[in-house]
């Protein structure tokens, strides 16, 4: 059995301590900020995007696949390689595609360096020479994304069957739903440049938070709080912090109404104890930075309705997909960064 976790098997209670802020804590805050600049440095300009858009723009008009199921693809493998860097080094430039030897030249290929596509064909490798140029070269970003989109769109008319294909390919319902969703963002908004973020709730109205990560949960058994808990007045606004499309909506046990967005780095955004959410929002729609999904309450820690076990606050937490499983990681310094751009402006 593979081992998988979901954010919502897990804990979700507050915790009611305030704290200054600890020698550690302002360690951690440092080095958020020294990890923001990296983010900042790395941080795409608008010709990487250009130069991806393009990319998949052409793989679109060689196999007909519209071009955001190429973009959902590639950043489905950009996430899955930020999780596992060390396995899944990069092999194109723009593209974050990877395929190992054997899966591209074919398992039996004794050359697992071949590039002629006729015998890796013959082997049963999914390379493909997608710019012509007579090599499925590895390295090529178009022969990689065109590679895994011909072997997916092989399965059927792209409009129903894309996703078996994706299934096929990966073989991980996970996957399968990712590239969905990520697709649906990209076709909802027309572009790539999706990765700005919110501070949950709105400057101006008044609240406060710690760093609770790792505290001792009192609800529910041995669990560690995995989140961050912001102390606001019942009927607060909560918005999205992300570009992201509504995973989950309901009542959970612990996190009482809640709800669950996934963005484009593969991040589900967890959002509990509201009072209520906004009306229209429903599982499947595409929410943005801002974007007001709910209210502050204090739902959970009981069956569907129970309120008022514990002070209003909105418990936010962040868990990363990494493939099979999620791990939830520790969301104060994200915080605090959205924060402080938010004053800025
Ligand atoms: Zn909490």
């Amino acid at each position: 059995m593979l081992l998988t976790i979901t954010p919502e098997a897990r804990t979700f209670a507050p915790t009611h301590q305030y704290a200054p802020a600890s020698a550690a804590v302002l360690q951690k805050e440092r080095a958020a900020k020294a990890d923001g600049k990296t983010m900042e440095a790395a941080a795409l300009g608008n010709e990487a995007y250009d130069a991806r858009r393009e990319l998949y723009d052409r793989v679109e008009l060689v196999t007909g696949v519209p071009w955001y199921w190429s973009a959902a693809v590639d950043q489905y493998e950009r996430t899955i390689s930020k999780a596992k860097p060390k396995a899944r080094a990069a092999l194109g430039q723009y593209s974050a595609v990877f395929v190992e030897h054997e899966r591209w030249a074919g398992g039996l290929n004794p050359d697992q360096e071949d590039i002629s596509p006729l015998s890796i064909r013959l082997f049963g490798g999914i390379g493909r020479d997608g710019d012509g140029d007579g090599a499925a070269a590895r390295s090529s970003d178009f022969d990689l994304l065109y590679s895994l989109i011909s072997f997916m769109s092989s399965y059927g008319p792209t409009e129903s069957r894309f996703p078996a294909g994706v299934w096929e390919y990966y073989r991980n319902s996970r996957a399968v739903q990712r590239i969905g969703q990520f697709a649906a963002i990209y076709s909802h908004y027309g572009h790539l440049d999706l990765f700005q973020h919110a501070f949950p709730l709105p400057q101006g109205v008044s609240y406060s938070y710690r760093d609770t990560w790792g505290d001792r949960r009192g609800w529910g058994g041995r669990r560690i709080h995995e989140g961050t808990d912001i102390f606001a007045g019942h009927g607060t606004p909560v918005r999205s912090t992300c570009y992201g499309i509504v995973e989950s909506k309901g009542w959970n046990k612990y996190g009482g109404w809640r709800v669950g967005i996934r963005d484009l780095n593969n991040h589900y955004h967890y959002y509990a104890h509201l009072s209520g959410f906004q009306k229209s929002l429903a599982a499947g729609q595409i929410v943005e930075p801002g974007q007001v999904i709910g209210w502050v309450g204090s739902s959970g820690y009981g069956k569907p309705g129970t309120s008022g076990k514990f002070p209003p606050h909105l418990h936010y937490g962040i868990y990363s997909d990494r493939g099979l499983v999620e791990w939830a990681f520790d969301p104060y310094p994200m915080l605090k960064r959205w924060e402080q751009s938010e004053r800025k402006r």
